[in-house]
C-alpha cells in the first residue's frame, strides 16, 4: 500500500492549504463546512456552472478557490438524503480518498445541513477512505506518474464533525475491518510462487500476535486423520499442504463456535484434467476463500468480537506431476465416505469435503460457511457482481442475505435438492466429484453438503467476486477481499453475546 490515510476526528480543524472536503446532498442545499471551506460562497457559482448538482459520489473540484483557506476545495455529492444507505458512506469515502491526489493533508466537513449523521456513518466513511486507498504495488519497481497511489506518503486527515467522539469510538472497529479486508486482498494478490500452502499457513499462525489460537495440521497429522480427499489433491505437488486451524475465544467459554471454512488452493493448474493455458495465471487466486477466512479471523480478533469463532483453511497447490492423481482415481475421505475423480480441475470440492467435515466433528459448530471460489460456471449464472449462495439452512441463508445487502457484498441464493444430488451419484463409488457441465454449480454444493451433517451450513462461491472484480469506489486491487465485511456484519448482527 503506498497511501496511509492517518485519520482523526475533530470538532473544528483549522485549514491551512491542502484539500479541503464538503460533502453535500443534492440539490440547492448548502455543503458541509461552508463557513470554513469557502467563505466567499464560490461553490455555489462553480456549482452553477459546472452543473454540479449533488448526485451520488459525483464531485466538483476547485483549485485555488477565491478565497478560501485551502489549495483545493472538493464537493463530494451524496445524493438524496432518505436513499443514502451504510454501503453509500463506504463507497463515499472511497470517492474521497480517490480526490486527495497529491496533497498531503485534508479536512474533511462532515456535518451536512439537513442530514443526521452518527459514528456508524462517519466510521463507515473513513473506512471507505482505507479501503480505497489500498494498491497492491509490491512488485512495481518504477511506480506510475499517473498512478493514484504513486509515491509512499502519509496523508493527514481530520474529519470535522460536532460527533467526534462517537466517530472515532466507532472507527476502532473500521481499523479492524480495513484490516481483514486489505489482509485478503494482498493474499490474492500475491503471486503463486511466493504464497504456497507453507508461507500461507505462517500468514495464519501471525494471527496469534491478536490473541488467536493457530494449529497448523501438516501432511503426517492430516494422513492420521484419513483426509484422503485433501490429500489426493496435494499429492501432485513438490509444496505439502497444510491446515490451518485458527480459533478466535471471545464469547462465553460454553458457547459452541461459529465456523468458517475457505478453500486454499495456492494455484490451481487443474491437475492432469489441466486447464487451458489463456488466463491460467488467475488461478493464484483459488484460495479467495481461504483469504477471507483468514482476514475474516484477524477483524474478528483485533475487534475482540464476543463471540466464539472458528476458521479453518484448506492449503494446497494442485499440480500435473508423475504423482499426481488421476480421473479414475477413488480417494477415501475422512468421514469415510469414497468419491470418484473424474476431473483432476473439481479440487476445490475435494480439499472442502475433508476441512468441513474435520470442523464438524472436531468443533460441533453452531454454523458452518465455507467459502470457495469454487466454479467457473458460477460465472456464467451470476457473473462478478453477487457471489451464489447455497444452503442447507433458510435461517442462516436469510441472515446472509441480508447483510449481504448491507455490505454491498451480495448475494444470490441457489437451489439444493435430490434430483440435483442424484446427479454426483458414481458407479464405483459412493459419489463422484462432478456431475458434468449443466448446473456445474449446484452439484458442487451438492457434494459439500454430504461432509455437513444436521449442522445449519452455507457454501459461498465466490470464484466471480473474490478476484478479477470490477474495480469501484472502495476496490482498485484485483483482489476484492470480498467476505471479510459480510461475514463480520453477520457475526456483528447476529452471533455475538450481550
Ligand atoms: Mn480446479
Ligand atoms: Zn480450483
Amino acid at each position: 500500500m503506498s497511501v496511509k490515510f492517518d485519520i482523526s476526528f475533530a470538532k473544528s480543524a483549522k485549514i491551512d492549504g491542502g484539500l479541503a472536503i464538503q460533502l453535500k446532498l443534492a440539490g440547492d442545499g448548502p455543503a458541509a463546512g461552508a463557513a470554513e471551506a469557502d467563505p466567499e460562497g464560490v461553490v455555489t457559482r462553480a456549482a452553477e456552472i459546472a452543473k454540479f448538482s449533488g448526485k451520488p459520489m459525483s464531485t466538483l473540484d476547485l483549485i485555488a478557490p477565491h478565497g478560501s483557506p485551502a489549495d483545493r476545495l472538493v464537493v463530494l455529492g451524496l445524493g438524496k438524503a432518505e436513499a443514502l444507505t451504510a454501503y453509500d458512506w463506504l463507497k463515499a469515502g472511497g470517492v474521497a480518498a480517490s480526490s486527495v491526489k497529491s496533497m498531503t493533508r485534508v479536512v474533511i466537513f462532515a456535518d451536512v445541513p439537513g442530514l443526521a449523521v452518527g459514528g456508524a456513518q462517519l466510521a463507515g466513511f473513513a473506512l471507505g477512505m482505507l479501503l480505497r486507498a489500498y494498491s497492491f504495488d509490491t512488485y512495481k519497481t518504477k511506480k506510475g506518474e499517473d498512478d493514484e497511489n504513486k509515491a509512499p506518503k502519509t496523508v493527514k486527515v481530520t474529519i470535522v464533525t460536532a460527533e467526534h467522539a462517537a466517530a472515532k469510538k466507532a472507527f476502532a472497529e473500521s481499523d479492524a475491518i480495513a484490516g481483514g479486508v486489505l489482509l485478503a486482498r494482498e493474499l490474492v494478490n500475491l503471486p503463486p510462487n511466493v504464497l504456497g500452502p507453507v508461507e500461507f499457513a505462517d500468514r495464519a499462525k501471525e494471527l496469534e500476535k491478536l490473541g488467536v489460537e493457530v494449529e497448523i495440521l501438516t501432511e503426517k497429522e492430516m494422513k492420521k486423520l484419513g483426509m484422503g480427499a485433501l490429500l489426493g489433491v496435494a499429492q501432485g505437488s513438490v509444496r505439502p499442504p497444510r491446515l490451518a486451524v485458527m480459533q478466535w475465544k471471545g464469547g462465553k467459554p460454553k458457547d459452541a463456535p461459529v465456523a468458517f471454512i475457505g478453500k486454499g488452493v495456492v494455484f490451481d493448474t487443474g491437475g492432469i484434467s489441466i486447464k487451458p493455458g489463456a488466463g491460467m495465471e488467475d488461478m493464484k487466486g483459488d484460495m479467495g476463500g481461504a483469504a477471507a477466512v483468514i482476514g475474516l479471523m484477524h477483524t474478528l480478533a483485533a475487534r475482540k468480537a464476543k463471540v466464539n469463532a472458528v476458521g479453518i483453511l484448506g492449503l494446497v497447490e494442485n499440480m500435473p506431476d508423475g504423482n499426481a492423481q488421476r480421473p479414475g482415481d477413488i480417494v477415501t475421505t475422512m468421514s469415510g465416505q469414497t468419491i470418484e475423480i473424474i476431473n483432476t480441475d473439481a479440487e476445490g470440492r475435494l480439499v472442502l469435503a475433508d476441512a468441513l467435515y474435520y470442523c464438524n466433528d472436531r468443533f460441533k459448530p453452531r454454523f458452518m460457511i465455507n467459502l470457495a471460489t469454487l466454479t467457473g460456471a458460477i460465472l456464467v449464472a451470476l457473473g462478478n457482481l453477487q457471489a451464489g449462495l447455497f444452503s442447507n439452512d433458510d435461517t442462516l441463508a436469510g441472515q446472509l442475505s441480508g447483510v449481504g445487502d448491507v455490505t454491498g457484498e451480495r448475494l444470490w441464493r441457489m437451489p439444493l435438492g435430490k434430483e440435483y444430488d442424484k446427479l454426483i451419484d458414481s458407479k464405483f463409488a459412493d459419489m463422484k466429484n462432478t456431475g458434468g457441465r449443466h448446473a456445474g454449480s449446484i452439484t458442487a454444493a451438492q457434494l459439500l453438503k454430504r461432509f455437513v451433517g444436521e449442522t445449519p451450513w452455507a457454501h459461498l462461491d465466490i470464484a466471480g467476486t473474490a478476484m478479477n472484480s470490477p474495480s469501484s469506489e472502495i476496490n482498485q486491487s484485483w483482489g476484492s477481499g470480498y467476505g471479510v465485511r459480510l461475514l463480520d456484519e453477520l457475526v456483528r448482527a447476529h452471533y455475538e453475546v450481550g
